[in-house]
Formats: structure tokens, C-alpha cells, sequence
């Protein structure tokens, strides 16, 4: 039992997230915490950042565009976490089109940008998911592209993550996916495997809807450690790799 018990606390031990990019709030309207409540539970945890990347304007209860132009008004730090004013930002065709245009991207700081069935209605085949991805990587407003292991939106993974190593997009592997099976374990690790070969870096986030969410990421956790990713590729794993990644691309430290 005490073999064990000690196991798991090494695995725990061995890669911890510094900050949650992906949460959303209220203005979601189907997540339950306020900005205020998540940027609290990410103070409790000692994170160094957090990004509030409510739904974009295409999702159904989505905010209006104005919320998220008026995300300037944040301050940069709340109870000494470092806020990043984003958005998850729907696809909504295979060219890769987001439902916020250009100007309003660069106007946010994080930019996750999700496949969800609800915001894009023609049916999917592996070719056309995989141009899709491209040409998200080729977008240079975006940071990540989030929790993509569904079998639904099947793509060509080696295709994909060889761009999203020339262009430094980020690959989710998004903890609450795994947990609810939207995004399919085995394709997870296929997808970090990948990632490893050819040094494309990823993102661990826990897409929070509650604040008791934020940071909440073990199943990603466990699934990095048992194929021996390196922390290194992980870009929240510690607070120096969020930092070169954040003056790559030119944000705020
Ligand atoms: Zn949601
Ligand atoms: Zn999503």
C-alpha cells in the first residue's frame, strides 16, 4: 500500500500546470463562476497565469462582441495572477474562418480556436479537418488550437503538428475532454506522441465552466507522464517556458 501511495505522489510531483489558459465564465452563460471567483481559485493555487477565454460570439448564449472589445478594462494582475483577456473562438468553416475577425483578435492577448459541432454543421472527413487545422495554424492570432482528439474531427495528426511546430501554434490536450470522452484518450496520445517527434510544444488546460475547475487537469497529467513527454514541450509546465513562449509572441510578462 505504501509503495503505492508513494507512486502516485512521484507521478503528481513530476509536471504541475503554472497557469490555466483555457476557463470560462458567466458570460458564457453555461459556466458558473465569475471572472473574480476564477481568478480567486487560480490565486489559491499558486497559478501564475490564468486566461478567460469565454465562447465566441457563434455559440449559442455566447457573449456579444462587445464584451469581449471591452476586455481592455481588465487589470493585468488579479490577486497577483497575471489575467489574459482571450477568447475560445469557433471555427466555423474547413478554411479555418473564426467567428471574430482579425482586428478583434489582436486586440485579446489568448486565442484558443475549437471545432464544436454546434457552430460548424457540414459533416467532417479527415481531408477537410486537416486543411482546416492548417490553415489555423497559418492564422498568426491564434495560440492554441483546443481539445482536438475527437474521433469526430478526425485529422492527419502528423500533417498538422509538423505546421503547428513551424508556426508555434499550440496543441491543446485538454484535461476536461479526456475526462468526459469528447476527446478519445488513444487519440490524445497519438497526438502527444507526435507532438514529441517533432518538438511541437503543447498547452494543459482544464477548459473550466466553475471556478472548483480551475487547473483541474489530472487525466492530461497522467496521460504526458505515462508516455514520458518532456516538460519542456509543455508551455505551462513551469513559469520560465510560459515566459519565452509569451515573449515569442510578444505578450505581456
Ligand atoms: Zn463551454
Ligand atoms: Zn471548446
Amino acid at each position: 500500500m505504501i509503495s503505492v501511495k508513494r507512486k502516485l505522489k512521484q507521478i503528481g510531483d513530476l509536471m504541475n500546470i503554472v497557469a490555466d489558459l483555457h476557463t470560462h465564465t458567466v458570460a458564457s452563460t453555461h459556466a458558473y463562476s465569475t471572472l473574480t471567483e476564477m481568478a480567486q481559485a487560480a490565486s489559491k493555487k499558486g497559478l501564475y497565469a490564468l486566461a478567460v477565454t469565454d465562447h465566441g460570439m457563434m455559440m449559442v448564449g455566447a457573449p456579444d462582441e462587445i464584451y469581449f472589445k471591452n476586455l481592455h478594462v481588465l487589470p493585468k494582475e488579479m490577486m497577483g495572477v497575471r489575467v489574459l483577456r482571450g477568447i475560445e473562438a469557433n471555427i466555423i468553416d474547413y478554411n479555418g474562418k473564426l467567428d471574430a475577425n482579425d482586428r478583434l483578435l489582436k486586440h485579446l492577448e489568448w486565442v484558443v480556436a475549437s471545432l464544436h459541432s454546434i457552430t460548424i454543421l457540414d459533416k467532417p472527413d479527415v481531408e477537410k479537418c486537416t486543411q482546416t487545422y492548417l490553415s489555423v495554424c497559418d492564422n498568426p492570432n491564434v495560440n492554441v488550437i483546443g481539445h482536438s482528439g475527437s474521433d469526430y474531427y478526425a485529422y492527419d495528426y502528423e500533417k498538422v503538428i509538423k505546421r503547428c511546430a513551424e508556426t508555434s501554434t499550440l496543441i491543446e490536450i485538454n484535461s476536461s475532454a479526456i475526462r468526459n470522452g469528447r476527446s478519445k484518450i488513444e487519440n490524445c496520445i497519438k497526438i502527444a506522441r507526435l507532438c514529441k517527434k517533432h518538438n511541437a510544444r503543447v498547452v494543459v488546460d482544464s477548459d473550466a465552466h466553475i471556478n472548483s475547475d480551475v487547473a483541474n487537469v489530472p487525466e492530461a497529467l497522467r496521460m504526458l507522464e505515462g508516455i514520458k513527454f518532456p516538460s519542456e514541450l509543455v508551455v505551462n509546465s513551469s513559469v520560465e517556458n510560459l515566459k519565452e513562449y509569451f515573449k515569442e509572441k510578444k505578450i505581456l510578462i
